[in-house]
């Protein structure tokens, strides 16, 4: 899932996406209010969140903007401020959540799965199914024939992003920013051993394999459909 993240606070910018990228979300990190609008409008995010004080454009002009052109993803702020004319702006201009620093990643990180969940109505898929193997996005959960597995954040990103588009081969550059956040490097084999290691988790132990090598494309999850 994708949050764009908008602080100036360097620190705390990078402390944030860090957390959250552990914890499974792709982020996108936009110093100002310039370029975390013009991010929001022409990326799509499944949550923002947004420091209210920022240079360029404040917090609150930045959900104004975004609420303007249609968009209408969950919305958090963040302040220092600690004031309840605030905390009903802010809700009045159609934020979801309002957290006030300093607080626990903990805090944030609990917040953030609540909006997605709720935000997640209209928009996003909760379950994906391919064969008899399951991913649950919001209990973080995979299950095949009933055994639970367990992946890490990275796989889980991996094979949420597989999950989501099977049937289509998704080529190495694509899984690559994705997944890593990262340009598609030929001397890496990063997405290699991971393709690897998500099979031992998900595959080795079934006779009916799903994660497939295109070669020279990319990889895919489908059933096997010549069974
Ligand atoms: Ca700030």
């Amino acid at each position: 899932m994708r949050i764009l993240l908008v602080e100036d606070e360097p620190k705390s910018g990078d402390y944030l996406k860090q957390g959250l990228t552990e914890a499974g979300f792709n982020v996108d990190l936009a110093r100002d209010g310039v370029d975390g609008l013009h991010l929001a409008l022409t990326e799509n995010y499944e949550l923002a969140i947004l420091d209210v004080m920022l240079p360029g454009k404040d917090g609150w002009a930045v959900l104004g903007d975004i609420r303007r052109a249609g968009k209408d993803m969950p919305v958090m702020f963040l302040t220092a401020r600690d004031a309840v004319d605030d905390r009903v702006k802010g809700l009045e201009l159609g934020a979801d959540d309002y957290l006030v620093k300093p607080f626990a990643f903990s805090e944030l990180l609990a917040r953030v799965r609540t909006l997605l969940r709720r935000g997640s109505k209209s928009s996003t898929t909760e379950t994906f199914q391919v064969a008899d193997l399951e991913l649950d996005l919001l209990r973080r959960r995979v299950v095949r024939a009933g055994h639970r597995i367990d992946l890490t954040s990275k796989e889980f990103a991996l094979l949420e992003l597989l999950m989501r588009r099977q049937g289509e081969v998704l080529p190495r550059s694509l899984i690559a920013s994705q997944v890593w956040d990262m340009n598609f490097d030929s001397d890496t084999n990063v997405i290699e051993v991971a393709i690897r290691r998500l099979r031992a988790k998900v595959d080795d132990a079934f006779e009916c394999k799903l994660i497939r090598t295109v070669r020279g494309m990319g990889y895919v999850i489908e059933a096997d459909t010549a069974l």
